[in-house]
């Protein structure tokens, strides 16, 4: 299964080399904007919690493949709400999310048209930051519909709106998404446009939204290249995210950069700023956010029940031993 290509290999490994110091951003606290939890592990929780992670946003989106029916969806946002909260808080991080109609399913009318009604059921409850994350996929006539449709809503609700761009013409996908915010009569200060390159950064920023950037390994943005962002454009209304999901992806993306950050000379206070506290002004436009909340979910009990169940399966105990090679 290996390559012939030993130059290649080579630099795989120089870069592989390169030691994560966590213990340089030891005491400092992260908050997570963007991360579908429902596809990670509790070792995912755990290793987030570790490494300072207090808090997370989880965006309604596109789970892997079609979903045939509203029942799935309404499913789905409940457990984001339900479940997957009370998970999280196992494990000492406060949990919120967005909910939307993502732009690939967006694609589906008469399915569209079902998850557009129970919308508003979902977007009201408590630990709602925002709509999202919607947008654009493909850049079709149907996603343009229902992008317009849940700014409609947002705009309504007073919440903030997460904005997916696409990863095909992205340039083009998002300036196309800030348009049609502003022609909906968004404030920009409530909209944060994701996934963000070099490309887009300024216009974005000139503009006056939200940038995020999602560090997602070989596809997105590597986190030296955020580096280069943060000392070029600074911090304000910058935010990074890890975006991790079902796929290759890094649910320890915001921890790693702000050690990175760290390494190559940012300031601790800059640091904050895009990896903690700029989240937290974006979104806590919701009324939502209550950063008391945070940090207070220390002395937990893995054992207490949400509607009956638990994270421990079959009479498990509450894991607390992590260094050990012996797993009982
Ligand atoms: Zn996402």
């Amino acid at each position: 299964m290996c390559c012939n290509n030993s130059l290649s290999e080579k630099e795989v490994h120089l870069k592989e080399s390169i030691p994560v110091d966590l213990q340089a951003i030891r005491g400092m606290k992260f908050f997570d904007p963007h991360v579908h939890m429902t596809s990670r592990t509790t070792d995912d929780y755990q290793a987030m919690a570790d490494a300072g992670v207090v808090a997370l946003i989880e965006p309604a989106f596109w789970l892997g493949q079609p979903r045939t029916g509203p029942d799935t969806f309404r499913d789905y946002y409940s457990s984001l709400i339900g479940w997957e909260r009370f998970r999280s808080s196992q494990f000492g991080i406060k949990h919120y999310c967005t909910i939307g109609l993502n732009s690939r399913e967006a694609n589906n009318e008469p399915l569209a048209e079902q998850v557009m009604e129970m919308l508003p059921l979902f977007i009201y409850k408590e630990g709602v930051v925002g709509v999202g994350e919607i947008g654009f996929d493909d850049q079709t006539a149907l996603e343009e519909k229902y992008y317009r449709l849940q700014l409609d809503l947002a705009k309504e609700a007073g919440l903030p709106v997460q904005v997916h761009t696409p990863h095909r013409d992205k340039k083009k996908g998002t300036q196309l998404s800030m348009d049609i915010a502003l022609e909906q009569g968004l404030n920009p200060y409530m909209v944060i446009i994701d996934h963000n390159n070099e490309e887009t950064v300024k216009e974005v920023l000139d503009r006056g939204f939200w940038a995020a950037f999602t560090i997602y390994p070989f596809t997105k943005m590597g986190n030296e290249r955020m580096v280069d962002i943060v000392k070029q454009y600074g911090t304000e209304r910058i935010m990074i995210n890890s975006a991790a999901d079902w796929g290759i992806s890094d649910p320890l993306a915001v921890p790693k950069t702000a050690a990175l950050m760290k390494q190559r000379g940012i300031s601790d206070a800059d640091i904050q700023l895009v990896t903690y506290q700029n989240a937290i002004t974006a979104f806590g436009q919701s009324g939502q956010i209550n950063e008391m909340d945070f940090g207070h979910l220390i002395n937990i009990d893995q054992s207490e029940r949400f509607e009956g169940n638990t994270v421990l399966r079959g009479g498990q105990q509450p894991r607390i031993d992590t260094s050990s090679i012996i797993i009982s």
